[in-house]
């Protein structure tokens, strides 16, 4: 038997929220840089196998799709905001030719400890939920590092993480190896309701 749930709640989201998922930016969408290096122009951007072509399933009318990125570069003076603005746009043309529309992108330019919009602190998080109606509980945080999934656990976001420490398995919701698998089962998931 299915129980259908049925509640005032539920009837409010279901009108007025969208899901969201909310993507880290280095080694989730694009090769990561050296340790300690940073990405400062796009000719140094790559995209990783898939991305493109999954980001693509993902139906607007479902998902938000936004971006959240700590890019410490700016404040230790390795990339500028223009810049990485720069690189942002170049980003966003690619995957327009894919069809695909990210909703928004946040990032944090500060260094450790100097605001709170740094992962796995929730400013950029809070942030989007100010600037759209997110549906949070049926949203998801997409990581390759500890500090993407602190920040979905503090904000209860369903985690996934890409990646292989043990230790970051262990308390995140699902992990995988690529955004394909993760989002196809998102996609999956959010099928069977
Ligand atoms: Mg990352
Ligand atoms: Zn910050």
């Amino acid at each position: 038997m299915k129980i259908i749930r049925k509640s005032f709640k539920i009837d409010i989201s279901y009108h007025f929220m969208k899901k969201a998922i909310f993507l880290d930016r280095d080694g989730v969408i694009n090769k990561k840089a050296i340790e300690g290096e940073y990405i400062s122009s796009f000719n140094e951007f790559e995209f990783l196998p898939g991305v493109l072509e999954s980001l693509k399933k993902v139906p607007k009318t479902d998902y938000l799709l936004i971006i959240v990125t700590n890019q410490r570069g700016i404040a230790r003076k390795k990339i500028s905001i223009n810049d990485l603005e720069l690189i942002h746009n170049k980003m966003l043309n690619e995957m327009d030719k894919y069809g695909i529309n990210i909703d928004k992108i946040y990032f944090c330019p500060h260094n450790y400890g100097e605001c709170k919009c740094r992962k796995p602190d929730v400013g950029m998080i809070e942030m989007a939920e100010k600037d759209f109606k997110i549906d949070m509980e049926n949203s998801w945080m997409i990581g390759d590092s500890l500090s993407d999934i602190e920040l979905g656990i503090k904000k209860r976001l369903q985690t996934v993480y890409l990646g292989n420490n043990l230790e970051t398995k262990m308390i995140s919701n699902y992990s995988f190896d690529n955004l394909s698998n993760a989002i196809d089962l998102i996609l999956s998931l959010s099928k069977k309701y």
